[in-house]
């Protein structure tokens, strides 16, 4: 028996600036408390895809986006950023975006913005942020400006779990990482897909690390899905070893 999806996208086009068609019909889904990889090369349309889920691209500018964004049932694309936030799906942004000027803990303070609970409650999410990320603890007065690639993105993630989530878009975790930190982060996103039944759909270039924690993938090629499949299926694919992992 399936899983019923807590997101669907369907048949999502983009154009940025009025002219450029970037996605070209992307379909896909996230069952409840699953793993999805979206995946492909740089450019392939993976950020443009969260984007468009999130409703961050720019309508103001000629961002046009077309298609369907249902979310726990409902459809959500004419949703702000922060309502969809309120509703239980947040994007981590590619690049970490701390704010450099504030500790991480006020950084992860700043993720409960959108919350309408009291202090108590946002005091004990804390405490369950530090737990999953213990160096975030050991760190949180310091200036998260002045903290390592891999803890601004601990740094990220753990904002995002202030808004009591129960889906995360989370945009390339491995840029720019040392492997073993990557591992470090995947194994902790493992840990709250199990533990705190967070679903998370996961953008990577790193398509060996994404398929060792996804449970099912999406190949992205010029703004169109070109193959998907169960993340075990994938690494045995033949044109997915010799195009995507590196053994040929
Ligand atoms: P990356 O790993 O670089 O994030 P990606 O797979 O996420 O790659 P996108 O960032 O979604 O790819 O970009 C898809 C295409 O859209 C690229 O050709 C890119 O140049 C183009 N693009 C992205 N942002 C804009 C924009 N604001 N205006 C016009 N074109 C854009």
């Amino acid at each position: 028996p399936d899983v019923a999806p807590v997101l669907s996208v369907n048949n999502i086009e983009v154009i940025y600036d009025r002219v450029i068609l970037v996605l070209k019909g992307v379909s896909l889904t996230v069952p409840e408390g699953g793993i999805v990889a979206l995946l492909g090369a740089n450019g392939a349309g993976k950020t443009t895809t969260l984007k468009a889920i999130s409703n961050l691209l720019g309508a103001e500018r000629g961002d046009v986006t077309k298609g369907a964004i249902i979310f726990k049932g409902e459809r959500v694309e004419a949703l702000s950023p922060n309502e969809l936030v309120r509703r239980g799906c947040i994007q981590v942004m590619e690049g970490r975006h701390c704010f450099g000027h504030l500790t991480i803990e006020e950084n992860l303070l700043t993720g409960a913005y959108t919350r309408r609970d009291g202090g108590g409650a946002i005091r004990q999410d804390l405490e369950m942020v530090y737990s999953y990320f213990p160096r975030l603890r050991e760190r949180r007065s310091s200036l998260a400006g002045y903290t390592s690639g891999g803890e601004q993105q601990m740094c990220a993630i753990g904002r995002a779990l202030m808004s009591r989530p129960t889906m995360i878009l989370l945009d390339e975790p491995s840029m720019g990482l040392a492997p073993q930190l990557v591992e470090e982060i995947f194994e902790i996103v493992k840990q709250l897909n199990v533990n705190e039944g967070v679903s998370f759909l996961l953008a990577e270039q790193n398509t060996n690390m994404a398929l060792k924690y996804a449970k099912y993938g999406y190949i992205l090629e010029n703004g169109r899905v070109v193959l998907d499949g169960e993340a075990s299926a994938l690494r045995e694919n033949e044109d997915v070893k010799e195009f995507y992992l590196g053994v040929g």
